[in-house]
Order: structure tokens, then sequence, then C-alpha cells
């Protein structure tokens, strides 16, 4: 496949020019091989690689598709500001429009700051917390990704020690190492950053318990202390006012990207008037964060959404996947163990330790036109319908089979 195909051959190029082809997780090689590592086109919830093969998307672009590929309102608002202008010398009117509708939308935001990258985001929330108690400790989750700087990378490589000297770690959903590691950081803890849920890369999801959510907001009140929901991932596809809305918990700042523009780029930080002083006298700012295009394609975003009851929609096509996909896995007998919300699954089998079954489910589901991914969570989006669903699954149920088989 390689050697020939446009992929392949594309591959070969960035090997000369790229370090190691490609960067990060969307570095093909960190999937099974027979992944393309480059696409032409997206539209509504289908993708197209590199050599015009079509898939059912169920990566969504690993979470910023939402509404759909190339969604015409998303498009007609972004298209409308594009001939006004997009990075000018300063914000254009959709900045205020768009704090306006995050503080709106989102019950905990009192205000709201815009960025580019979720990393952006979870670091902006770190530092107006610190900047708002003049405290350094930071709870965060062992395991949880937060983004791709030194603070939070998964990897070690270029980061030191003193890059993470004020993190204290916890498991996530275990209410006794939340409270030993605040213990830990008494008089100096400026924040317990949560995720959403627990979405880690290759384990079982989690939602947060009601217990543990709220001693969280408990332990940070206590210590007066922020309370941070990392919703770059998740952000919007539970609930339109922040994930954990569903647990009844309100965070005193929210980090967002990913799916907040329909694709484009741009973050978010939200939060209450507790840290509205903090987040005045930190020092933030980037080349392209008050480009406009964005900020228009998120407004139409968020109202449709809201419109069309996005959530709901996306929840119900979740669970008929999940529940065609386990009905597949007790017929074929084959141990599939599905997690997370609907909306954001991750497919996971049994005592899968080299990940033989996982791969081989993905790659055989991959070659039928649907993609999945082996580790990384999943998305539904709006664009999915129940025939897309259904395609789908007449899809899983071969790949499962060939699981069995194996
Ligand atoms: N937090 C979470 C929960 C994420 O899933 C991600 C991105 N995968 C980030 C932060 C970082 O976002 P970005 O890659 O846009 O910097």
């Amino acid at each position: 496949q390689h050697s020939k195909s446009i992929d392949g051959a594309l591959r070969a190029r960035a090997q000369r020019v790229i370090p190691g082809g490609m960067w990060g997780h969307q570095n093909s090689p960190r999937l099974p091989a027979g992944y393309p590592q480059y696409f032409s086109r997206a539209q509504g919830c289908r993708t197209w690689d590199a050599d015009g093969r079509e898939y059912i998307d169920f990566l969504c672009g690993w979470g910023p598709m939402i509404l759909g590929y190339g969604d015409a309102d998303v498009e007609a608002a972004a298209d409308r500001q594009r001939a006004l202008g997009d990075a000018m010398n300063g914000p254009s009117e959709r900045l205020v429009e768009l704090a306006e509708l995050m503080v709106e939308t989102v019950p905990h935001a009192d205000w709201a700051m815009f960025s580019k990258n979720g990393t952006d985001a979870t670091t902006a929330c770190l530092t107006i917390a610190r900047a708002g108690t003049g405290r350094r400790k930071i709870l965060v989750a062992r395991g949880a990704y937060h983004g791709a700087i030194p603070w939070c990378s998964p990897s070690v490589a270029g980061v030191t020690e003193e890059d993470r000297a004020h993190l204290v770690y916890y498991n996530y959903n275990d209410v006794g190492s939340l409270e030993a590691a605040a213990e830990l950081c008494k008089g100096d803890l400026a924040a317990i950053l949560v995720s959403a849920f627990k979405h880690d890369l290759g384990k079982p999801h989690e939602l947060p318990t009601v217990t543990f959510a709220r001693k969280a907001r408990a332990l940070a009140d206590s210590a007066d202390a922020a309370l941070i929901v990392d919703d770059v991932r998740a952000g919007f596809r539970l609930a339109m006012g922040g994930s954990w809305e569903t647990v009844g918990v309100r965070p005193d700042m929210a980090a967002w990207s990913k799916a907040i523009a329909n694709g484009r780029a741009l973050a978010a930080v939200t939060g209450n008037d507790r840290f509205r002083e903090g987040a005045t006298r930190i020092f933030t700012t980037g080349s392209f964060w008050t480009a406009g295009v964005s900020m228009a394609a998120a407004i139409a975003t968020i109202r449709k959404l809201s419109a069309v009851d996005a959530v709901a929609h996306m929840r119900a096509m979740g669970q008929r996947l999940r529940d065609g996909l386990d009905a597949q896995a007790r017929k074929h007998g084959v141990p599939l163990r599905q997690s997370g919300p609907v909306q954001m699954p991750v497919l996971l089998f049994e005592n899968d330790i080299d990940r033989k079954l996982g791969d081989t489910f993905c790659l055989e589901a991959l070659a039928r036109g649907v993609y999945l991914h082996p580790a990384h969570t999943l998305f539904l989006s709006a664009a999915h319908q129940e025939a897309d669903i259904d395609k789908a699954l007449a899809v899983t149920d071969e790949a499962l089979a060939a699981v069995a088989r194996l």
C-alpha cells in the first residue's frame, strides 16, 4: 500500500522534511499499520483519505467536528466574517458576542477569554488560579491528559522536573487520594484540576461520581482554591452548560476547545467572578487569539447546538451504537467492553494486553469504511444519523466476527 499510494508517497516526502514524519498522537505509526496518515476532504460525518477511500468517521477530527464537517450554517457565518476581516489589529465585534453567548450558555461563567488550543486554555486556568489565590500548588489526576507543553505533556522528553514542580497527583474518582493530595498542599493550594470524566488513553472511561465531584468542590472551597474542569475534550457533548452540570457541581473555571467552533481553531476559558481579578492581572495573548473567523464559527456552532438539541441527538446515536455493538459482541462471544458516555465511548477488549483484538477490530472496520480508534475516546456528532450508525454496525458485525476468529 505505502509505496504506490498517495499516502505512502506523502509519508516518504515527509520523512525528509518533518521530524519523524509527523508529531504527536496524529503520527499514524502510533496506530495499527494500515491507517491512513493523510486526508483529502471531509463532509458531514464522512472523511476521505488521501487515496480517496471513504469512511464513516467516529473520531471527528479527534473531537472538533460536532455538527458535521462543513456544516452549512457554521461555514456561512465564517465566510461572512472572512469577507470582513480575520486577524486584525484587535478583535472584531464577534469577540464580545461570543463572550456574551458563553456566559449565557454556561451557568458557572461570569466571563470568558479566548485562545486557540486546548493547552492554551488549561494553562491559562492554572495561571489565573495562581494569580487569583497567590498560591502555587495544583492537584492533577494521575494519567490525565491536559495538553502538550512541559507541565502536562505525556512525554518527559525535553521536560524538566521544575516544569512540574508544583503539581501534586491524585487518582480520579478516588476521594481518599484527593483528600490526601489536598492535605499535602495545605496553605499553598491554588487549584484542583479535574477532567470532565476519566478518559485516559487506552483505559476504560469513567464518569465522575457525584461523591467525587462534590468532594472536589468542597476541598477547593475549604482551601479557597479554584476548581477547574478541563472540558476541552467533552465540552458541548455531554451538556451545553459544561460537563459537570451532569453531576450538579459547578467549577470556578473551565477550559474549552475542540468542538466549540466546529473545527475552527478556538479555545476558551470560562470563569466566575471569584477569579475575574486574577484573570484581569495575568498577561496572556497570541498572534491569532483575537481573529474573528473562528469566533463567528463558534457563535454559529453554539447557537445551532442549542437549537437542534445536539446533546440529545448525540446521546441517542451513541446509545444506538452501544446497544448494537453490545449485541454483536455477545453474538460473536468476544470480550468487547464499552465505557464512557455513549456520545464519547472508548471501545476496548478485555485482557487485550498487546491490543491484538482491538487492532484487528479497528483495521477490519477501517477496511470496510468505518474509522474507529483502538485506544482513544471516540466521538459522535450531530451529523451522525440512524442510517450512518446502522451502516457502521453492519461493518462492525463483520469486524467482530474477524476478532472472534483470532
Ligand atoms: N485537555 C483535554 C482533555 C484534551 O483532550 C486535549 C486535547 N486532546 C487537551 C487538553 C489539549 O488540547 P490541544 O491539543 O488543543 O492543545
